[in-house]
């Protein structure tokens, strides 16, 4: 059996300073690759030099919902232009966020959240979702504008009520997949609905630098504000695997398995 590595479906490394250091930490703790997600056009290059500093960070570009107003004329050609350059470059973060609709208004993320679900259709591109208090409104949209032709796509940090994960898994089986944070499995309530996620749908992620549970660490943090870092995401998949009542060598070869399902070119 390949010793246990895992996968960090969901992470911002453009945001962190020592970059050499928080991988060889992540790799010490076998934690090998990473889905790295730009939120505004500012940053889509530092995710793309990422990726050529070391090719497992695997790069996705988008306008987040909290920084929709920064958004300058043209960059849905920017963006087509990157995707077109290469067939490894993703689509992410994108999504809508109702808890902070008052950073951009409700009409305005759905309508940058439609026009980047379009581009990743017409490029055949994984999409990476943030959904805050948004649920209903997220599967109404993908379901109109997947209708005829689909693309993967990772629910990150999910933290959805099961009705939603039903229906999510009932329109999207072989494309939705839900991306776990220590946030998301951290609360007793969002437990009970992993408990019903079949493992065949999940990945885990750290979301780093933020989404840290200071409770999960067991080292004692000093920073008043702690960064997360990959280095934590075995801190998500032990609690994963006590939810799921799950061995660690068939939970991580799974999440492997999961992993190569949505991403088949890039380098697992
Ligand atoms: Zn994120």
């Amino acid at each position: 059996m390949r010793a246990r590595t895992l996968l960090d479906a969901h992470c911002h490394l453009q945001e962190i300073n020592i970059i050499e250091r928080v991988l060889e930490e992540a790799n010490r703790a076998g934690v090998t690759d990473f889905i790295c997600n730009g939120i505004q056009e500012n940053d889509w290059n530092q995710v793309l030099e990422l990726n050529i500093i070391n090719s497992r960070i695997i790069p996705c570009i988008g306008i987040h919902p909290w920084y929709i107003n920064s958004a300058i004329d043209g960059w849905e050609e920017r963006m087509e232009a990157l995707l077109a350059s290469s067939n490894k470059i993703y689509v992410g973060e994108i999504g809508l966020d109702h808890y902070k609709s008052k950073l951009a208004p409700k009409m305005l993320q759905e309508d940058f959240f439609r026009r980047q679900i379009r581009i990743a259709l017409k490029y055949r591109r994984l999409m990476s979702i943030h959904c805050v208090s948004a649920f209903g409104k997220v599967i109404k949209i993908l379901r109109q504008e997947m209708k005829n032709s689909r693309v993967p796509f990772i629910m990150h940090s999910y933290e959805g009520p099961w009705e939603m994960t039903q229906e999510l898994l009932a329109h999207f089986p072989n494309e939705v997949m839900f991306s776990l944070s220590m946030v998301s499995v951290w609360k007793a309530k969002h437990q009970s609905v992993i408990e019903r996620i079949p493992l065949t749908n999940i990945l885990i992620e750290t979301d780093s630098p933020s989404q840290i549970i200071k409770e999960m660490i067991p080292e004692p943090l000093e920073e008043e504000k702690p960064q997360n870092f990959p280095k934590y995401l075995p801190l998500v998949f032990s609690q994963l695997c006590r939810i799921k009542n799950s061995s660690e060598e068939e939970t991580a070869e799974q999440l492997y398995h999961n992993f190569q399902k949505i991403l088949p070119d890039a380098h697992v």
